[in-house]
């Protein structure tokens, strides 16, 4: 009984196994050239300072409507690009644009020469093709000045291969770009990378700053990651900011800057400019 039971069990399993396999392969062919035919494009998250609550910058974020299936969600093509190589064919796309939209702000107002473009770069670009000399060609053909562009990379990207990636970012650092470790928190050793992996700040990742205001373990772990990278001289961006309460108490534990929901969703380019205006 129990090996009929498993065998048809095996049967289904295999058949949504199959389903699952086929999507992420469909998936891979309608991203394929997705750019070039006008299905992607960025929308710009507002970064704001805490302190006096200025705009200081805005996280590129990477959007793809579907010609069929409208908008898909970032996490499940992101990573479809990551596993089939298409994001170093994308990812390249994104830096460039992302720069060329930043350097159209500058001209926009007179404040907005300092605000920053943050622009996520996953493990598979950062072992592909030379990062650095891609963003050194970028910033000279777009004239975004190197210290408005940052890039995000996560803790895990970094795992297993910090001698070559702090090379790496000691070699973008240098240039004057600034480098962010995102989803800080979840990687579990991000207190030894610290150490190993020069960067500029971390962001905390939103599942800290969901319930900050309610478990007493995400406030301890907030206020300790500020304390900590403050004491390392680093700075803090705390992520899925979505109730003034949040706001309000990273802002009083002396977290540097702050996105999310309630500060301002990811919005087009020339919606970001009115922003600015
Ligand atoms: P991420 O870099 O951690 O980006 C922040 C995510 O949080 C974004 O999701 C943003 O829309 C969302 N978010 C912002 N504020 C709030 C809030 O208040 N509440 C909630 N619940 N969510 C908020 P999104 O746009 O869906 O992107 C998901 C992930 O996909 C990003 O996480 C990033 O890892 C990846 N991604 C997005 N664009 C790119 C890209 O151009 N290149 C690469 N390599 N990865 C990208
Ligand atoms: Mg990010
Ligand atoms: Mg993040
Ligand atoms: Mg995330």
């Amino acid at each position: 009984q129990a090996k009929v039971a498993g065998k048809n069990c095996y049967r289904f399993y295999s058949r949504v196994m199959d389903q699952a396999v086929e999507r992420r392969v469909r998936m891979e062919q309608d991203l394929r050239g997705a750019w070039e035919r006008g299905e992607l494009s960025l929308a710009y998250q507002p970064v704001y300072r805490l302190d006096d609550g200025r705009l200081v910058g805005a996280e590129a974020l990477l959007r793809w409507r579907h010609p069929e299936h409208g908008h898909v969600a970032p996490a499940l093509f992101i990573d479809v690009a990551e596993q089939s190589g298409l994001i170093e064919a994308i990812g390249p796309q994104v830096l460039r644009a992302a720069c060329m939209d930043a350097r159209g702000w500058q001209e926009e107002a007179p404040a907005a020469r300092q605000l920053f473009v943050s622009v996520n770069v996953s493990a598979r670009q950062l072992r592909a093709g030379d990062l650095a000399t891609q963003v050194e060609a970028v910033l000279r053909e777009t004239g975004l000045p190197p210290s408005r562009l940052h890039v995000e990379l996560t803790e895990t990207a970094v795992i297993g291969d910090e001698a070559r990636v702090s090379g790496l970012l000691a070699r973008l650092r240098n240039s004057g770009v600034k480098v962010w470790l995102d989803d800080f928190g979840t990687g579990f050793s991000g207190l030894s990378h610290l150490r190993r992996v020069p960067v500029d700040g971390v962001k905390i990742d939103r599942s800290f700053i969901a319930d900050v205001l309610r478990d007493p373990d995400d406030l301890a772990l907030t206020t300790a990651i500020i304390a900590m990278a403050h004491s390392l001289g680093i700075q803090v961006v705390a992520e899925g900011v979505e109730k003034e309460g949040q706001y309000a108490l990273l802002r009083e534990r002396g977290c540097d800057m702050a996105q999310g929901y309630w500060l301002g969703q990811p919005m087009p380019d020339e919606e970001f400019r009115r922003l600015l205006a």
